[in-house]
């Protein structure tokens, strides 16, 4: 049997069902509430329902659920155009998500997945919260780019059912999953979302919880450093773009792919890393922090480094 680190999602696929067999995985998450319904949660919620799973879907505010039901609806109607799925797929599809602005619904998910914006205080009341709604043996994964598990599970009296469960954008498209565990996680907890990814067909990647994790702390240091090439007059950001994209293969140059994060996850992340490592690197350009304040967040607010015709999608 190949360890972990290099068993390939058939291998993975095959561990983890002896291991259900042999009643080492925990629990069977059939009922899932997603907190947040903007890009990512929206995602979380199509890649939950495609795996046959109820999803509840939470946000604040009526309209932003309903943006992200439209936008979940819009993904499946591409999926159909291209012949990957038919009518009366997406239809039943959309039926096992329901909305919510009541947290209290959570009180039926046996795993909630939390993908709120990024900040610390945020995630701690919705943490607090759900400790007090949920029932005592439900999972609370974070869906955080970067912020500290521990600390976000020290918000409950549950910490070893908390779990960071960092997607990647498009969710639906995205095989990583990053796994992290915080202090307290318990290995059940872990084996169940390990369990819950390969259900989802991704394939999970376990690493410590350090600020950006291993996938934040690489990339978004490369995408504060362009956005510090345009700041000092270097290059305009197609050029910027282009040399990464056609010089270095980068499917998305890192400007375009900042919009598509959203600048204001950017300047959080790099917030982290500059608080979290104390180290002058980290810190997060003031061109960045200016269209942050302009609110100029990227594609989901119409502009960023570039200008988008429509707002999110
Ligand atoms: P987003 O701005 O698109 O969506 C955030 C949603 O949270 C909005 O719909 C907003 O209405 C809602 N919200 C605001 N306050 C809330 C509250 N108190 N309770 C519940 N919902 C609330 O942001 P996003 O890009 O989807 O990011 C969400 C999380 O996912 C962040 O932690 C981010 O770091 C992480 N993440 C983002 C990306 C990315 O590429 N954007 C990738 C991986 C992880």
């Amino acid at each position: 049997m190949l360890p972990f680190a290099a068993a390939g999602r058939k291998e993975m696929r095959y561990w983890f069902r002896l291991m259900d067999e042999a009643g080492m995985v925990t629990m069977t998450i059939r009922n899932v509430m997603v907190i947040g319904a903007g890009q990512m949660g929206s995602g979380i919620a199509q890649t939950l329902a495609q795996s046959g799973l109820q999803v509840t879907l939470y946000d604040i505010e009526t309209a932003a659920v309903n943006q992200g039901i439209s936008s979940i609806g819009a993904n499946l109607s591409r999926l159909v155009a291209k012949g990957k799925m038919t009518e009366e797929q997406r239809e039943l599809l959309l039926t096992k998500i329901a909305v919510s602005t009541d947290l209290e619904s959570a009180e039926h998910a046996e795993l909630v997945i939390e993908a709120a914006p990024e900040q610390m205080d945020t995630k701690k009341m919705l943490f607090r919260r759900l400790d007090q709604i949920c029932r005592p043996n439900t999972i609370l994964a974070t869906n955080t780019s970067s912020l500290s598990i521990t600390d976000i599970a020290a918000a409950t009296k549950r910490p070893q059912l908390v779990i960071g469960m960092h997607f990647m954008n498009p969710v639906p498209v995205m095989p990583l999953v990053e796994i992290i565990r915080g202090l307290a996680t318990s290995d059940e907890t872990l084996d169940s979302i390990q369990t819950l990814a390969l259900t989802l067909g991704k394939t999970p990647v376990e690493v410590h919880d350090f600020p950006g994790f291993v996938s934040n702390r690489i990339l978004m240091p490369m995408i504060n450093e362009a956005i510090y090439t345009v700041y000092e007059g270097v290059a305009e950001p197609e050029a910027v773009d282009q040399v990464m994209r056609l010089g270095m293969k980068h499917p998305m140059g890192p400007l375009s792919l900042a919009d598509f994060i959203g600048l204001d996850t950017c300047l959080a992340i790099m917030e982290t890393l500059h608080d979290g490592f104390g180290d002058s690197k980290y810190r997060p350009c003031p061109l960045l922090r200016k269209y942050v304040q302009a609110g100029w967040l990227g594609r989901k607010s119409g502009r960023g480094f570039y200008i988008y015709e429509k707002g999110r999608g």
